[in-house]
């Protein structure tokens, strides 16, 4: 395989190809992140995202040049751009993109409490995504 083929291939690893894994409300982020990872290296990689005390976690492939070096470079632009992202994360509502702040939910299944960040709509219910119509607004609390 050549170097040029993998500059070929290497973006479906980046995020906009896995940004529906994470919460809708969170896409706007992403494409922001997206953009500026986008500009500082075309060929950068995704490893892939997690949520930690309810907000985003970003994680990126570190990169070399050629003669196998660290690319200190990148490391450092892609942390800032990632850090901002991530501070983003912890006020939008994972679910519609509208400010949000942490909010503590039960799992569904399983031990242990879920952590999520929401908007004030959002949280009146139990976190579920694909209830969250934006045309319809949003649904009634639930009683009690
Ligand atoms: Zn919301």
């Amino acid at each position: 395989m050549t170097s040029d083929s993998i500059a070929d291939t290497i973006r479906d690893g980046q995020i906009p190809a896995r940004a529906d894994s994470v919460g809708p409300g969170w896409g706007a982020l992403l494409d922001e992140l997206h953009r500026r990872l986008h500009a500082i290296a075309p060929t950068y990689q995704l490893d892939g995202f997690d949520t930690q005390f309810g907000g985003l976690r970003v994680f990126v492939a570190d990169r070399f040049d050629a003669d196998g070096e660290f690319d200190g470079y990148w490391a450092d632009a892609a942390a800032e751009a990632i850090a901002a992202a991530e501070a983003a994360s912890r006020r939008t509502c994972a679910s519609c993109g509208e400010p949000g702040r942490l909010r503590f939910r039960g799992r569904d299944r399983g031990p242990g409490l879920l952590l999520v960040v929401l908007c004030d709509a959002c949280g009146l219910g139990p976190l579920r995504h694909e209830e969250v119509d934006p045309a319809r607004g949003h649904r009634s609390p639930l009683p009690g």
